[in-house]
This record gives C-alpha cells, structure tokens and sequence, in this order.
C-alpha cells in the first residue's frame, strides 16, 4: 500500500537543492539544473515506492508497479481502483513543492458546470482560440483539437461534440516544472503508479503528441533559460553558441540571437518549442538550405532519463542518447531540459513575396505551369542556400491561388538574390502570368523573419494535414516533375490546401551530422504539407471520410510517385501507413532498439513515437484516432 503519512523533514530533504558535483558539463548547468534527486532524499521521504529510480540503464526492467503488484497490460486510469487517491495527489504536490496543477479544460470557463464558468473568460478564450500562445500557455491545451476529442471546445463552437465540457484527451493533472528534481520526482511517481505520462511543452505537434487521457503531463513550458556562450569550447567545437531551456520558443531565441549579433537555426513558427520537439523531430528551417537541420546544430542536451536519473547526452557522454535525441522524436528516451545548438555570424537576407492566381487571362493549365516552372527551380535555390515556403489553394471550381511567403535568400544581398531568382520570374513571364513581387532587404534573420513570415493559424477541428518529403530527383527529373506535380494538382483541384517548402538538408561540415534525423530529409527538397478540410460543423461521418481520402488516396497518390521517401515526423500524418519508415527511414531498428534500452516499461509513449506499435489508446474510431481513451499494451 502506498504509505500516506507526511513528514515535513524527509519532504524537505526530497526538495533539498543538491548541486551535482560528480557530473562535469560543459557548459555548466542552468542552475535548476542543479536541483537533483538523490536516492538519499528518496530514501528520507519514507515514500520510497512512490519516488524511486527505475533500474540502471541496460539491467532488467521492473516487472511490478507500487505495492509490490505486476504490472498491468493498461496504464492506471481515473476512476480504477489503483488510481492514486486524493491524499496521494496531496503528497505528491507537497513533495513537487506546490507545482501540481489539477488540470482544467482552457475552454472550460465556457461551461457552467464547471466552477471556473466565466462569461469573460470565456470570450477571451474565444476570440484567441486560434492563436497558438493561448494553446503554448495552457499546461495542457495543444494545438489540433480534433485529436483531443473536441469534448470542450469554447462555446458556440460548431465542432463541440457534447452539451457537458469534459477533459477527453487532457492530462488529468500537470506538473509546471522549474527544476530538475520536480521532472525526477514526476517521472518515477508515473513510473510506480503505472499513470500514462506525456511531456507538453507548447502542444505544436500535428498529432498532439503531448496529450492523453487520464495522463500526468510534465510541462516544460516555464524552463525559458537563454544563455549566450560566445566562446564556446567544448565537445569538439568551438565558436559562439546558445544553451536553452526546454520551453524556450523560436522567436525568443532569435531575439536573443539578435541582441548578440548572432544567427541560430530554428522554425518558421514564432511559437515552436526549440529545444523540445523542435530538435526532437529533426528540425527544418529557412537556414536549414545553408547549413542543415535544427538538430544538426546540437552540441550536448541535458535530459532526466525514464529511470529518473539525470545525464548529459554529447558525443563523448551518452553517444548512442545523443544520436537518438537529435531526430528520433519527443517523449521517447525521456525528457530534455536544455539544448546546446552552436550559433552563426549574423547575415543578410532578402525576401520576396509575391502572389498570382487564376484569371481570365491565366487558365488552369498555365496556372499549373506556373506552379511547376517554381519546382522546377528547387534544386538551383536550395544549392544557392535560398528557402521558399508558399501556399497553393482551391478558391472554387477549377481556380486556384499561389501565394509565396516569403522566397527566402539566407546569407545574401539583393544584389545577389536578385539575378538568383529573376530567370524564375522570366519564366512566369513568358507564361502570360502577371506578378507584382516585393522585394525586401534585411540585415539579419530575425528582422527577416519578423517581416515576412505570416502568423499562424491554429486550433480548428475543420482540416487536418500530411505530409511528403520529395526527394531532389521528383523535381530536376523533367518527367517525374510532372508525375509529382499531377499527384499535387489531384489533391489540390479536390480540394486539398497545400503548404509547400523548398527547402534542403545541407551538407556541413562545421557540425555533427551523424544523427537521427529522417535520412529523407537528406534527399528533400520539397518538403509538403497537405491539408484536408471540412466544415466546421460537419459530422464525424464526413471527417471519417475526408481523413480517410487525404491518407488514401490523395496521399497515396504522392507516395506512389515518391517511393522509399518519408514524411516528417512533427508535421506528419496521424495515420500514416507504415510511420516507422515513413517518419524515420533505416534509422528505426536502431532507434528502437535504444528505445528498449532505455525506457524498457514503455514509460513514455506518444502516438507514431519509436516503440509506440506496442500500445493502443482505446475505443478509436477509424481514420479519426484522439488521445482520449485509456492507453494499454496491445494484446
Ligand atoms: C503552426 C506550426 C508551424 C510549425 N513550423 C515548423 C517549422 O518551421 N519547422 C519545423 O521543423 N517544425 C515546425 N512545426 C512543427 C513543430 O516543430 C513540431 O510540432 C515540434 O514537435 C513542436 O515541438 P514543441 O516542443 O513546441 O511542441 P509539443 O507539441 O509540446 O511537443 C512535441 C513532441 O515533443 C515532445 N516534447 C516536447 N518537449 C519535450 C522535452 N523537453 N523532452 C522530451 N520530449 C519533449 C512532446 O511530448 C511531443 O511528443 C510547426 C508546427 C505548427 C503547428
């Protein structure tokens, strides 16, 4: 049985901040990282099966759970016999020193059966709905809540499945960390209650993989610690770099690359997680063309282990760790609490944005041209460093819209940019389609980014996406380029809203490439976003529907034209058939096999994560799977 008695003592010494003087790192630690667990802490509380370490990586794993009973084939879910009582919630606050959130629906203020029912409130929910920072500052709310069970969308809402607001795929209690030890006491709470646990830092992931059921999260959210280290000197590399803490967003460390006069590689999105499931999943840029992936930047990462211990991952500590971290996915291998990614000088850049669409004087066809003449530039700008991300949509019966936002020349002038993309424009010329573009010069990527990029556009339940990584042939192949933009035209003229990046891996030298990233990704130089859309009050039958034709018909038909390509894992298909290679190509035995090493229960688990064909979250519809069922081994 769980022991309840509290004392005030042993409580103390498990929050007790212990500098951990046997692991050197460089850079040195923030210092809540320095706020580590022992077993003699532990060991004090008198709580020990609540809070212990799992085994030591690589020795067997435990086959029992608190009280000495086996471990069950499904997590503990509220309202089991074995889910903690309230006296457990209570000590288990106590010992995290008041970080435990009870978790409440963002829209909940919406509902009258809750005690948070605010009109208010409520109105301001709405009216940011579709903003990610109200989603990013929410310990649980994520960005897709389609995925969640749209069981307390804000009121009025046409998606709304139930008159009452319930969590659905909500974490049922979170734990907004600010130290290390809190991560570490979370984790092995998670690990002796047999409770789902997921890790949520700003719920971006297309298939809210920092969501579940009946879950305790750990939010990562206020781990914003930015540290520029100018001279740098240190596993193998020396230059200027940034340690950042896990909940730090994109837009924070480019104003903090700003300040020092410095370029970091991250996102389009101002709101992504970077040293989260940013560098996790692989990490695409718009500096990505010049000197590769998010992940390629990383020098070390601080991560609690899922036995609960505390390591530095680097290429001296931890090496197969490191290699895994930087691709293989989130909430896999346990939870990161800051990231070491080298920085660049600062550099130009020159934009241009531009939009044209179908007309009386641009039919279809040249309108499909046109789209094709861009692709068949892909490889001509992405070997110049440059980046594109633009839009194609249907705006009614054989008419469509292209929008570029922006074309993106890293590390050049407009003097250079220019003649660069001037023989595109001819082209579009000399097919009758008219442009007015807006040329743009910058002096660094921050302002180039702040002055371009659109804001995003999140929180519906009307669409959903997918994704392809095309490979550099589909496009400098004149007779394959045609086959792919014929499977792109199909979705789109079906209705399908594109969202496409050119874009590539580049080779460099100046970092460690020897990583888990998608080995597609090394290929690409299309990478494209599919989107399938409804409407907002559609039935479960007609999302069923669409969801079912975006993956098997729409999707298939890119495939087919790219095969042995993948997709990326952040921005991917929830129901991608095949996902292990789709979303990680030959990297996924080994992957897997580290996965095994070193969380042998399975303790974390998020949906298409490494390891995760083991589990099911039950009572799925098909082609529309939520986070909102009770997660159990599969039999
Ligand atoms: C509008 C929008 C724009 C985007 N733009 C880009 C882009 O330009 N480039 C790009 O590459 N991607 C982009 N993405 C995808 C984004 O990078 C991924 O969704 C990424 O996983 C988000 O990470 P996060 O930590 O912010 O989000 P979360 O959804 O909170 O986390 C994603 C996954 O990582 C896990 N995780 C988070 N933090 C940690 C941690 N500290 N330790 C262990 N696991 C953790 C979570 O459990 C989850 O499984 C975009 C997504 C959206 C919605």
């Amino acid at each position: 049985m769980v022991p309840l008695d509290l004392r005030a003592t042993a409580i103390a010494a498990v929050l007790s901040v212990l500098a951990d003087q046997t692991t050197a790192t460089c850079p040195s630690r923030f210092s809540w990282e320095n706020d580590v667990l022992t077993k003699e802490a532990i060991d004090s509380t008198n709580n020990t099966e609540l809070f212990d370490f799992g085994p030591i990586v690589g020795t067997a794993a435990s086959s029992k759970i608190i009280g000495g009973l086996p471990r069950p084939r499904c997590k503990t879910f509220p309202g089991d016999a074995l889910w903690p009582s309230n006296s457990v919630w209570n000590l288990f606050n106590l010992t995290l020193g008041g970080a435990l959130i009870q978790t409440v629906p963002l829209a909940a203020p919406c509902y009258d059966g809750w005690p948070q029912y605010d009109a208010a409130q409520c109105e301001y929910v709405k009216t940011n709905w579709n903003r990610p920072q109200l989603h990013v500052d929410d310990p649980t709310s994520a960005m897709l809540p389609l995925w969640q069970g749209r069981t307390c969308m804000p009121s009025d809402h046409p998606s709304q499945l139930f008159d009452n607001c319930t969590l659905g795929g909500y974490a049922s209690y979170s734990v907004a960390v600010t130290q290390v030890s809190q991560i570490q006491l979370a984790i092995n709470f998670a690990r002796a209650t047999n409770i789902r646990l997921v890790v949520k830092n700003t719920g971006h992931d297309f298939a809210d993989k920092s969501m579940g059921a009946g879950s305790l999260s750990i939010w990562t959210h206020k781990l914003k610690n930015i540290q520029y280290i100018p001279n740098y000197t240190c596993n193998g590399h020396s230059g200027p770099a940034f340690k950042l803490g896990s909940g730090v967003e994109t837009e924070e460390v480019y104003q903090a690359a700003e300040v020092n006069n410095v370029t970091v590689v991250g996102g389009e999105c101002r709101t992504v997680g970077m040293a989260g499931g940013y560098i996790a999943g692989g990490g695409h840029s718009p500096m990505s063309s010049l000197v590769g992936m998010g992940a390629d930047q990383v020098l070390s990462l601080d991560i609690v282990l899922p036995n609960g211990r505390f390591v530095t991952a680097s290429q001296t500590s931890y090496p197969d760790l490191f290699w895994a971290l930087r691709g293989g996915g989130g909430s896999t291998y346990g939870v990161v609490t800051s990231v070491t990614v080298k920085a660049y000088p600062q550099i130009p850049v020159s934009t241009l944005g531009f939009t044209f669409g179908t007309s009386p004087n641009v039919t279809a066809d040249t309108f499909w041209a046109g789209v094709e003449t861009y692709t068949s530039y892909f490889d001509t700008f992405t070997a110049a460093g440059a980046y594109g991300y633009w839009l194609v949509v249907n705006i009614g019966p054989g008419q469509f819209f292209f929008s570029m936002n922006p074309l993106w020349g890293g590390n050049m002038t407009l003097a250079q940019f220019q003649p660069l993309v001037q023989p595109f424009l001819d082209d579009l010329a000399d097919l009758g389609i008219p442009i007015d573009p807006v040329w743009n010069e910058y002096p660094s990527l921050y302002q180039a980014h702040s002055g371009t990029f659109p804001p995003e556009n999140v929180g519906g339940a009307d669409n959903r996406a997918a994704s392809r990584l095309f490979p550099r042939d589909n496009f400098v192949n004149p007779t394959k380029r045609n086959e792919t933009m014929a499977a792109v035209r199909y979705a789109v003229e079906a209705g399908g809203i594109l969202i496409g990046y050119n874009t590539r891996a580049a080779t460099n030298p100046a970092v460690n490439q020897t990583n888990s990233v998608n080995p597609a990704w090394r290929e690409t130089t299309g990478f494209f976003i599919l989107a399938a859309a409804w409407p907002a009050d559609a039935s479960t039958a007609v999302i069923q529907a669409q969801s079912n034709t975006l993956t098997n018909d729409w999707m298939a038909r890119w495939r087919q034209v790219s095969p042995g390509a993948g997709s990326y894992l952040s921005e991917g298909d929830i129901n991608e058939p095949n996902w292990q290679q789709s979303f990680y190509g030959s990297h996924y035995p080994r992957l897997l096999q580290l996965k095994k090493k070193y969380d042998p229960t399975g303790l974390f688990y998020a949906h298409t994560a490494v390891g995760s064909e083991d589990w099911e979250v039950e009572g799925q519809l098909p082609s529309l799977p939520t986070q909102n069922g009770r997660l159990c081994k599969k039999l």
